[in-house]
């Protein structure tokens, strides 16, 4: 869903935070890493780090300069957490990636170059990239660790792919969705329950059910929801008739 998008570490001093990059990326979906002149790679503390996204790491290509790991990409960003002398055209991680998910046409892809834990990228690396690419955060302690810093570009892009939509439909298990006809027969229950118990006569209750209807097509019942709140009704419909 994200292979366009390419994450791009220079010259990255601890193996770890290589390991703790794979790992941020393959949770939010993203799996193209490449590496500039790491210090040490492979290495074991990246593999621990990784923790079950070795496969990133075993995919990450290892390149000598970043000219040549970006030769491929249309749009490079560089992301920092100085502010530099020259300005350069910023974007945010969110602006980023709501200009950039599901717009690139085919074969087209995106550089998200990262710096060094202890100084970041440079200005003549910046040169190569298009837009500097900020998380904003606390101005008086900017500077994110490496992997933290991929985390919160990853999510970004994996939330502007569209994943809120499907996780709506996922978040309510596994039944599916009451149909119209089904709620039609929930409103008669409800209406029929509520005169059965005295609470309100049917004929003075349309205001009721109208408030009634708009709180259940907020929260989109599904079937098995619907049974249990018929179950209730039923029961309160007996228990009213035998007291
Ligand atoms: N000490 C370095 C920062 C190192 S953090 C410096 O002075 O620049 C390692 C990398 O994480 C940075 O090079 C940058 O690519 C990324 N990063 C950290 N915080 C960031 C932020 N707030 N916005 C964008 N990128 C950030």
């Amino acid at each position: 869903m994200l292979q366009e998008f390419n994450i791009i570490l220079v010259e990255t001093s601890h193996p770890g935070n290589i390991g703790a990059v794979a790992r941020a990326m393959k949770n939010m979906q993203l799996s193209q890493l490449r590496l500039v002149n790491p210090k040490l790679f492979p290495h074991a503390d990246a593999t621990a780090r990784a923790a079950g996204a070795e496969d990133v790491l075993r995919g990450a290509r290892v390149f000598a300069t970043l000219p040549e790991a970006i030769a491929d990409c249309h749009i490079v960003f560089g992301a920092s957490a100085r502010d530099r002398t020259i300005s350069w055209p910023a974007m945010t991680a969110r602006q980023c990636a709501e200009a950039y998910v599901g717009c690139l046409s085919p074969g087209e892809r995106v550089a998200l170059v990262f710096g060094r834990e202890n100084s970041g990228l440079k200005n003549h690396e910046l040169d190569a990239c298009h837009y500097l690419l900020r998380i904003p955060c606390n101005p008086e302690f900017s500077s994110l660790n490496l992997a933290a810093a991929v985390q919160v570009v990853c999510y970004e892009l994996f939330v502007a792919g569209g994943f809120q939509a499907e996780s709506a439909v996922g978040d309510r298990g596994e039944e599916p969705l009451a149909n119209a006809e089904q709620m039609e027969a929930f409103y008669r229950h409800l209406l029929e329950t509520i005169a059965d118990i005295g609470f309100l006569h049917p004929e003075r209750s349309r205001t009721l059910m109208r408030r009634l209807r708009r709180i259940f097509n907020r929260i989109h019942l599904d079937t098995k929801e619907v049974d249990i709140l018929r179950g209730i009704f039923r029961f309160a419909q007996d228990h009213n008739l035998k007291s």
